[in-house]
């Protein structure tokens, strides 16, 4: 059995993650531990399909608390680090916990790491550290640039983890993915927060001019990527994981709206976020030639599912709502402005 430790697994992506290893078509021959503070992102319920397996623990703790740690990563193979503080709007109004959490907590794993032995530990990224492109898509040889102070918390510790691969010839694989969708997300995020609100028949923000560019990335295509780069990467190496749909932040929205039953009636446009990257873009060849990664959900399929999933669990985000003060408001943000007309039609496109 290799015994892995994944960290942040009662998050979204974490939480799909070990859901996915420890399931019918997961790996039998991995047992996994799951270390989580349980912070306002956490949800054990996100882990109760699991919960009864033989080959699953769960062991609430902080990766900044060295000695629980050192003890968990003495104990385990291979370590697979979701855990962080994930949203770019609290990192502008308060940067101190995605430093502790981002930055220190990875440096704590990683130095255990180095003190246990050979591990693969596989950095879980984002291609937020390069900043914005306009045109094109950035390479894994890309130096970071980011923007927010929750993209450059990250990309330190990107840093951090490539660096201890260089200077103490630990196994660290780096995955950097564009941005997950899918169920059991916080709804604080774009998709789950206007997935929400519109079933409630609330309204939604919609950032500046809307003409913000994303790749979407199912969460099951991107623990198909994470899988690949565990069993199959290369110690030291950068990898992209990308979903292959670009899609204005406006073009989303109208198909969400769509999908909700609901009208640009609905939709605000509220005052841009500070430093809003414009586009992001990576190049994804290296995994999809060298892992042979293919994201296989369609995005139409798939955000169809996402709506139907929170349409069909509220009883898993109502209370997560009524208790983030910030998410309870209904009512138009100050400044905000009926959205306008929605523009031409919303193909769903295929990135390059
Ligand atoms: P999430 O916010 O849903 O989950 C984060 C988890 O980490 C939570 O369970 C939380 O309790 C835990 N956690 C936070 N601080 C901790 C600490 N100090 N010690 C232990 N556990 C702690 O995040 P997510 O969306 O699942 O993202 C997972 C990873 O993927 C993150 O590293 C994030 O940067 C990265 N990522 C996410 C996206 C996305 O679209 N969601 C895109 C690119 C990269």
């Amino acid at each position: 059995m290799t015994r892995i430790l994944v960290t942040g697994g009662a998050g979204f992506i974490g939480s799909h993650y070990v859901r996915t290893l420890l399931g019918p078509d997961g790996d039998p021959g991995v047992t996994v531990t799951v270390l989580d503070l349980l912070t306002y992102a956490g949800n054990p319920a996100n882990l109760d399909a699991v919960r009864g397996s033989d080959r699953f623990a769960f062991v609430r703790g902080d990766i900044c608390d060295a000695p629980l740690v050192d003890d968990l990563v003495a104990a385990h193979d291979q370590i697979v680090h979701f855990a962080a503080e994930s949203h770019v709007d609290r990192s502008i109004l308060d940067g101190a916990g995605f430093v502790r959490t981002n930055v220190v907590g990875t440096h704590t794993l990683l130095d255990a790491a180095v003190r246990h032995g050979p591990k693969v530990f596989v950095h879980i990224s984002t291609d937020e550290v390069y900043g914005s492109i306009d045109s094109g898509s950035w390479p894994e040889s890309q130096a970071p640039a980011p923007s927010s102070p929750y993209s450059a918390a990250k990309a330190s510790s990107d840093l951090l983890a490539l660096a201890h691969h260089r200077t103490h010839g630990l196994d660290v694989r780096v995955t950097r993915c564009s941005n997950n969708y899918g169920p059991h997300q916080f709804p604080e995020k774009v998709i789950p927060l206007f997935i929400t609100r519109l079933l409630d028949g609330g309204r939604v923000p919609l950032y500046g001019d809307g003409g913000h560019v994303r790749d979407w990335l199912h969460v099951d295509d991107h623990v198909q990527g994470i899988e690949l780069v565990r069993t199959g990467g290369r110690a030291g190496e950068i990898y992209h994981i990308g979903g292959g749909t670009e899609l204005t932040n406006r073009e989303l929205t109208g198909l969400l709206l769509e999908a909700c039953g609901a009208d640009w009636s609905r939709v605000d446009a509220v005052e841009d976020r500070p430093g809003h990257d414009r586009r992001y873009s990576v190049d994804c060849r290296k995994i999809t030639e060298g892992l042979g990664y293919r994201p296989r959900k369609d995005f139409t399929r798939g955000l169809a599912e996402t709506v139907a999933w929170y349409r069909e669990h509220r009883s898993w985000w109502e209370p997560l709502i009524r208790r983030t003060p910030s998410l309870a408001s209904r009512r138009p943000r100050a400044g905000s402005r009926p959205a306008g007309p929605p523009g031409p039609a919303s193909p769903v496109r295929r990135a390059g």
